[in-house]
């Protein structure tokens, strides 16, 4: 019985689900960074996104051409107050990436690039990894990073750039600048991953030693101009969204939606992850802030690999794009067996789905709203990459309330939630 309520549920749900496909265009120019082998992969990624903008063009049907129209002139009379935030909020960061920026590029004069890599991740090595490398000659050097990488993966461990200490107030010890690793498994099927992620641990006596990746959904200029691969092995996509059913190439970011009175979701997404990241330190847990600025230039792959080799579970906010007001619900990996046989769904969709239940159980007992069961199962990108217990929750829809007043009240069902899920 409770399997026909959740497959009619389902059914219900990819008819109203229309995850939403905007334009948002032009180029990105990234700010300046040391990285050992970003210049012929920029060249081939620049190649690639021509070849896909002609695919979209082509691909895209008058329904989505005026989705997009529409979209765009709402965003527009938002963008200066969605900016203003992102700006205030991510001051710190900034700051602290020009820091390290200017830091390397003293280095650089005398060093050459690969020194520049195993310095910056000196911290999760040991120090013999270190020393010879130092003195070495460049190609030793690669071969020590790729060694240095790899036990700060099986460790769990990041590879920091660039460490600094909570101040008295902060509601964090120290927060850190994570880079891309191309090294990373599933880095490869990425296409925008030029900027990096924060990882805030807790100023809490009881630190809990989770790690909770929250990812602000959209937010990626040009995103919707890159496609990147539906699935791993290169299979078609078994549901609909942004992305066709059937499609092996899916949108690299989406837009998302934008509320009733014309605020972009992305703005909301952000705002909320910014409230949940105070809540979830102050409660101990340690987090990793996937998007901090209204543009990260991170698509959905990149987002996913930072969190798979950086955290304990994952945790993407978004609106749907219905009008409703329907309320929270999450998103699991459909049931179509191709879909929960294919890796990594196969090893990681019950996580997800236990994830995602105690989430709306917390919501309930937070006294939030919820859809239907509080399931929906699709196909989507960051499911279809996940290595870790990873949720995309969809707090509410176009006509929801995004005041600071009720997302600190979805923020208390999440943290609910994980307590039920980390059983503490
Ligand atoms: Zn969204």
């Amino acid at each position: 019985m409770k399997k026909k309520k959740i497959l009619g549920l389902m059914l219900a749900g990819t008819l109203l689900f229309s995850a939403c496909g905007k334009n948002a265009g032009g180029p990105h120019v990234s700010t300046t960074k040391v990285e050992s082998t970003s210049l012929t992969e920029k060249n081939e990624s620049l190649d690639e996104n021509i070849d896909v903008t002609l695919e979209t063009s082509k691909e895209n049907g008058a329904e989505d051409t005026k989705e997009a129209i529409s979209g765009h002139e709402a965003e527009s009379t938002v963008e200066t107050k969605a900016e203003t935030t992102a700006e205030t909020t991510t001051e710190n960061t900034t700051e602290i990436t020009a820091e390290t920026t200017a830091e390397i590029l003293s280095e650089t004069s005398v060093e050459n690039t690969s020194e520049i890599t195993v310095e910056t991740t000196e911290e999760s090595t040991v120090e013999s990894t270190v020393e010879p490398t130092i003195a070495s000659t460049a190609e030793t050097t690669k071969e020590t990073t790729k060694e240095t990488t790899k036990a700060a993966k099986d460790d769990k461990e990041e590879v920091t750039e660039k460490t600094t200490e909570g101040e008295a107030g902060d509601n964090y010890s120290s927060k850190s600048t994570i880079k891309w690793n191309a090294d990373w498994k599933y880095a490869s099927f990425s296409k925008i991953n030029s900027d990096s992620v924060t990882l805030y641990k807790t100023a809490s006596s009881s630190a809990k030693n989770k790690t909770i990746a929250i990812n602000a959904g959209h937010g990626t200029k040009g995103g919707t101009s890159v496609k990147t691969q539906c699935h791993p092995d290169g299979s078609a996509k078994v549901s609909g969204g942004s992305t066709a059913k059937g499609a092996t190439m899916a949108t690299a970011v989406s837009s998302g939606t934008s509320f009733l009175d014309g605020t972009s979701e992305a703005y909301a997404n952000l705002q909320l992850a910014i409230i949940l990241k105070d809540l979830l330190l102050k409660n101990g847990y340690d987090v990793l802030m996937i998007r901090e600025s209204s543009d990260s230039q991170l698509d959905n792959i990149a987002r996913t690999v930072f969190a798979n080799n950086n955290a304990d579970c994952h945790i993407a906010i978004h609106y749907d794009s219905t009008e409703t007001d329907k309320g929270f619900f999450f998103i699991g990996a459909i049931d179509v067996s191709s879909y929960k046989n294919m890796e990594p769904v196969k090893s990681h969709w019950k996580e997800h789905d236990d994830l995602g239940k105690a989430l709306v159980s917390g919501e309930k007992a937070a006294g939030v709203k919820i859809y239907g069961g509080g399931y929906m199962g699709l196909d989507l990108t960051q499911i279809s990459y996940s290595t870790i217990p990873s949720v995309d929750i969809e707090v509410g829809d176009r006509a929801s309330d995004y005041s600071k007043a009720t997302q600190s009240k979805i923020a208390d069902g999440i943290l609910l939630g994980l307590d039920e899920y980390f059983g503490k």
